[in-house]
């Protein structure tokens, strides 16, 4: 049969990127991870064809049977694994975890006071983002550049200030904690709530490496379910407040979405697992990579940032690249070489800069899942310094990198797909 010219090219398009993505890459975005093959297999169901408005049990439609049990499991296996009463599963993303509760926490015209942009705010804690499209009014605490986080002191008298309605904590470039307890006890005394949104570090909570926010004072958690936790794109809520529960699952639908994507759910249920099974060990060892990449980084001749507190206590780390060319530039000849990152502002950059700013954002997560381990990260460490100190053409770095990645292929921490499964009648397998 002779395929349509558009249909080939976009099949090829997607193998491209499959390829060069899944086997050829050093891939450090600190934002990213990667299924396990099992857990896309769960991915890849019918369910992305159904309907289930509503809440497991009252739904709008028919046909739920399953997809009910589904939601229900992931409600219970995330609650054993944050240790929280409540777990709202359905945002389709961490915006819209944030857009629901905050909506919920405040209206048009109110306040929020939110987790200084410097400290790695979202853009969705912003005036820039869902913050001001819901109208309500962005307040930023003080940052202690010193100590890469909030100036807690500052913080706690802006707090007592404004009276906000609620209060953001948690970050896009999180290299530590949030300073919880000091800013709910603040924010608790003036009648305000507090959000604590752990989308880059869910992974390490559940692995028992990075504070639980509820269990420090956070009213409410929001996160995404993609990025330390190696699930399927997503939102997730949790708290032990039954009226925050209560309002936000009430809201969500019909307010923020109709269809919550069902086909995240049976690949969400066995993430959970491999977590519960896997997960301190796999938070462990981002944990001992990021030191040891930072260290191997500082070595080769980077200024890589908060030297003075141990680098990180998270998957992240962030280097000035100021007199390497800039954000732009470097990012660009890393992903010539097959090494990727994003440029991103580091403290002092004004807002502006945002399209050429002075760092780059590093994340160890998604070749932590791969395999690689304190030693490799030297290995790529001197990827890095032939690219970017030596000056060696990308094109030549870029095919080791390449190589080096060939022994860095299976997901770890993960549950092989069981025999019985390989004689499914639907086979779906990823574009190759
Ligand atoms: C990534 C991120 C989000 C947004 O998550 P999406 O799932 O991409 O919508 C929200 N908050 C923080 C702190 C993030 O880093």
């Amino acid at each position: 049969m002779s395929y349509p010219e558009e249909l080939l090219k976009a099949l090829e398009i997607t193998k491209k990127h499959n390829i060069w993505r899944r086997f050829e890459c050093i891939n450090l975005i600190a934002s990213e991870n990667v299924m396990s093959p099992l857990a896309e297999a769960a991915y890849f169901t019918d369910m992305m064809h159904r309907y289930a408005e509503g809440k497991p049990r009252k739904r709008y439609y028919q046909g739920n049977i399953y997809t009910d049990e589904i939601e229900l499991l992931v409600m219970d296996l995330m609650k054993k694994l944050l240790q929280v009463e409540y777990v709202e599963p359905r945002p389709i993303s961490g915006t819209i975890a944030n857009a629901t509760v905050f909506r919920n926490l405040g209206s048009p015209g109110d306040k929020a006071v939110i987790a200084p942009v410097q400290a790695g705010a979202h853009v969705s804690h912003t005036k820039f983002g869902t913050l001001g499209a819901l109208g309500i009014q962005h307040i930023e605490m003080p940052y202690d550049q010193e100590n890469w986080n909030i100036d807690v002191d500052k913080a706690v008298k802006l707090i007592e200030e404004v009276k906000p309605k609620f209060v953001t904590l948690g970050a896009s470039v999180y290299l530590f904690p949030h300073p919880t307890k000091e800013i709910a006890e603040a924010a608790h005394a003036v009648g305000a709530k507090v959000v604590h949104d752990v989308a880059h570090v869910l992974g390490l909570i559940v692995g028992k490496r990075w504070p639980n926010p509820i269990h420090e004072g956070a009213d409410v958690a929001t996160s995404s379910t993609h990025k330390t936790f190696p699930g399927p794109q997503g939102g997730i809520i949790f708290t032990n407040s039954k009226e925050i529960y209560k309002a936000v699952s009430k809201t969500i639908f019909p307010w923020f979405l109709s269809n919550h994507h069902l086909h995240r759910l049976p690949a969400m249920a066995v993430t959970a697992v491999e977590m519960e099974h896997f997960g301190e060990a796999y938070a462990d060892q981002i944990i001992r990579n990021a030191k040891a990449f930072a260290e191997a980084l500082m070595e080769e001749g980077f200024k890589v940032q908060a030297e003075h507190l141990g680098f990180t206590k998270s998957h992240t780390i962030v280097v000035d690249v100021r007199d390497l060319g800039r954000g732009a530039k470097v990012a660009k000849l890393l992903e010539d070489a097959n090494i990727i990152v994003n440029k991103n502002l580091l403290p002092w950059d004004p807002p502006e800069a945002v399209k050429d700013p002075s760092g780059i954002r590093i994340g160890v997560q998604e070749m932590t899942r791969f395999g690689m381990k304190e030693s490799d990260f030297k290995e790529v460490a001197k990827f890095f310094r032939e690219l970017l100190i030596e000056g060696k053409d990308p094109k030549t770095v870029g095919e080791k990198v390449k190589e080096f990645r060939k022994n860095f292929l299976e997901v770890k921490y993960a549950f092989p797909i069981p025999k019985e499964f390989e004689k499914s009648p639907i086979k779906v397998p990823m574009l190759l």
